[in-house]
């Protein structure tokens, strides 16, 4: 996910911006509350608290999550909100790739629930393990995918679909084609223009072009994204649209002989430093900058 970032007023005291800066960094640690709103059919979708959004699906002897938050906390506000909605049990849970803010919060899910998610996302969460903030190591997936996979659980239908590396190298897309409804993990954000590429997790931009194609294929109305509001169809299309034309602007620029930070001037954008605390991750440019000029 992006960090939020805030401008600041040059005019003011060192003391006032400390103080603006620790707010600014609480607000940060303090996400809106979580909140849960229906889709059709049994199909929920969660917004706010820590990390990603999250997917709740009820079939028809027990609940099928997609992702699982940033903190056993978090994770646990998810269940609470899940016995409101109904006594069966959570079985399952469909990640849809292994960053801390949707797969960590697993910690909180009781032993014996089925894991499901692409085979490079599992060896993402294994390989986690010496990072500072590791996937549960007694959560790992335990069942993976590669491709494709047309799976009935619970009673409900899901084709489960990794269509190349993009956002990390083991994105999982859920689309449940009876609601028309997909959950696209962090393919799609809404907190920026473009989009988040992880080139240490052997993420691609091409990837993401071609998983974003592959998304607007699907029979589908509603995309629940890994964060932000939901989106349409005409919603991916603009930010594919948006996306290739930047990435064909800087793959031009490279062409040139420019620099990256020649590019980053070119295409006005400014290097702003994340939220105290928050990651800081590499910019579209960048991304696009380092894949189209790697020494293979
Ligand atoms: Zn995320």
């Amino acid at each position: 996910m992006f960090s939020t970032r805030r401008r600041f007023g040059i005019n003011v005291s060192l003391a006032v911006a400390a103080l603006t800066i620790t707010s600014a960094a609480m607000a940060q640690q303090q996400p809106p509350p979580l909140s849960v709103k229906p889709l059709n059919g049994d199909v929920y979708w969660t917004q706010g608290g820590a990390g990603g959004n999250t997917g709740i699906i009820v079939g028809k002897d027990g609940v099928i999550v997609v992702d699982a938050k940033t903190t056993p906390a978090s994770s646990k506000d998810v269940q609470a909100e899940i016995a409101k909605i109904t006594p069966k049990p959570v079985t399952t849970a469909i990640l849809t790739h292994s960053d801390g803010d949707h797969v960590n919060g697993l910690a909180a899910f009781p032993d014996g629930l089925t894991i499901i998610a692409q085979e490079n996302c599992k060896k993402e969460m294994e390989a986690s393990v010496n990072s500072k903030q590791p996937a549960p190591q007694n959560r790992l997936p335990t069942k993976t995918v590669d491709k494709k996979a047309d799976l009935t659980i619970n009673g409900v239908k899901f084709t489960l679909l990794h269509f190349a590396p993009a956002h990390t190298s083991g994105d999982l897309m859920v689309y449940l084609p009876a609601q028309k409804i997909v959950f696209t993990g962090d393919i799609i954000t809404t907190n920026g223009p473009f989009t988040l590429i992880h080139l240490e997790k052997n993420g691609s931009s091409a990837g993401w072009i071609e998983t974003v194609k592959g998304l607007i294929m699907l029979n589908a109305d509603t995309y629940v994204p890994g964060h932000g509001d939901l989106q349409t169809k005409a919603d991916l299309q603009a930010r594919l649209d948006r996306v290739e034309a930047q990435r064909e602007k800087i793959k031009k620029l490279v062409v040139e002989g420019k620099t990256l930070d020649q590019i980053k001037q070119e295409l006005g954008e400014v290097d702003t430093p994340p939220a105290p605390g928050a990651p800081q991750f590499a910019s579209f440019t960048t991304v696009v900058y380092e894949e189209l000029t790697k020494k293979s």
